[in-house]
């Protein structure tokens, strides 16, 4: 129950038999996942968000339900699932809420998965284990207060002191940063080779300012990197991959997650509005019986159903290791912009009930406005895309 008393009775729609497709283990994850969102995260989001508030406490909670990096090997403390797996925990975090999935995306996809990819062993021994279980929270620092969709040019940079690397410079918008035990940080060193560095809470001329006043992702915490001459040891170099295709490959991890999140979002709001279309009743028949719902609610159906397919196929592509940038570009940009306009549609079936937290379509659509701008905006997709089709790139 929520505390406005209204029960999650949330029910996912399969028009073409998905299901099939699926294995008992991965539908296993998602109804273990699905009542984890139940009874943890339904009952009280709506309340975090209208407080702004990042429910900490929960970060254990997802550790030991496993959704932090489940692609990532046994050995390391994780789940070891294939990647249909991982989207199904994906679907259903966000199902619950985008900020909540924010956190799991951040940890499994931009801290383990680089770790795991390009980390010593020493480093995946350290850390892994303990981001798995969320005694560690982590964050991933790219995006800086003058190169968003071109991080490419970063001024952050480190130096080469002897026994230690000398960090200078600031990130901005980053997920868990205020709460964040490590980040991941890519920085430039004195050849302007891009590199990931592992700097931990605590070195000294680190912070973690918080961005406050979002109206989007409000349960998600969101803030800056600040280094002033941080002394990083050089062990915490990530010594497997440098150059800007680095952050681009855990991105790759964790749009995909995103391409399979937001499709909770979006059948959450149409669970809402196809109930509710049966419960309201005006000019003395439920608002279901008009065509003009039924319109919404058959293209809802629609593109989920689309998009359902879309994912599944996908995620049998990452599994085999051959998804291509642009396949998950595609998939990413069509979800966000599909659950943002079924978060629309069902907002304006709730008639004005639809503007209050006693619903969830409100919250989904302002955290999908983030999710449309971050890892890679709407546009820069599309000319991903473009140049896959011309051969040409258009962004610069
Ligand atoms: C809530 C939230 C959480 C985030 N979390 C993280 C995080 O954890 N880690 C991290 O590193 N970053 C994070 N980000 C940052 C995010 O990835 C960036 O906001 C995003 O990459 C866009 O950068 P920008 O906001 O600077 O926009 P800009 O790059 O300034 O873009 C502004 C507009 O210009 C358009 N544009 C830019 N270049 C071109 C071009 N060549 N052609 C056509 N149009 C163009 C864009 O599409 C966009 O519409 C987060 C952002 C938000 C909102």
């Amino acid at each position: 129950m929520s505390p406005s008393g209204k029960e999650d009775l949330f029910e996912s729609p399969d028009f073409y038999n998905i299901d099939e497709l699926l294995s008992d283990e991965h539908k296993l994850v998602r109804t273990s996942i699905r009542e984890f969102v139940k009874k943890e995260i339904s009952p009280h989001i709506d309340s975090w968000c209208q407080k702004a508030y990042f429910p900490n406490e929960i970060v254990p909670k997802l550790g030991k339900m496993g959704i932090f990096g489940p692609f990532i090997p046994l050995e390391y403390g994780d789940g070891g699932l294939d990647y249909t797996s991982y989207g199904l925990i994906m679907q259903e975090i966000e199902r619950g809420d985008s900020g909540m999935r924010s956190t799991a995306s951040v940890q499994g996809s931009l801290v383990m998965y680089p770790i795991f990819k390009f980390g010593s062993e020493e480093q995946k021994n350290k850390y892994l284990p303990k981001l798995a279980s969320g005694e560690f929270l982590g964050c991933f620092g790219l995006t800086e207060p003058d190169y968003g969709s071109n991080p490419g040019g970063m001024i952050t940079n480190f130096k080469d002191m002897g026994d230690h690397y000398l960090l200078n410079g600031a990130k901005m918008w980053i997920s868990n940063a205020p709460y964040a035990d490590i980040a991941i940080v890519w920085a430039k060193n004195e050849d302007g080779k891009i590199h990931g560095l592992i700097v931990e809470r605590g070195m000294e001329g680190f912070s973690t300012p918080e961005t406050h006043q979002k109206w989007s992702l409000r349960a998600s915490a969101t803030g800056e990197l600040v280094f002033d001459n941080v002394k990083v040891p050089k062990a915490n170099l990530l010594p497997g991959k440098s150059g800007l295709g680095a952050p681009l490959m855990c991105l790759d991890s964790a749009r995909y997650g995103i391409a399979w999140g937001v499709m909770g979002a979006a059948m959450d709001c149409y669970d809402a509005a196809k109930r509710y279309s049966r419960q309201r009743v005006q000019f003395d028949r439920p608002i279901g019986a008009f065509q003009l719902t039924q319109k919404k609610l058959a293209e809802m159906l629609t593109e989920i159903t689309k998009a359902q397919l879309l994912n599944w196929r996908l995620g049998k592509m990452m599994d085999e290791g051959n998804a291509t940038t642009s396949q998950i570009s595609l998939a990413k940009r069509n979800n966000v912009e599909i659950a943002l306009h079924i978060a629309r549609e069902a907002r304006q079936i709730h008639g004005a009930m639809g503007i209050t937290g006693d619903f969830p379509m409100m919250r989904h659509m302002a955290n999908l406005e983030s999710v449309l701008t971050y890892e890679g905006t709407h546009d820069i997709h599309l000319l991903i895309l473009g140049k896959e089709i011309t051969g040409i790139q258009a962004f610069y």
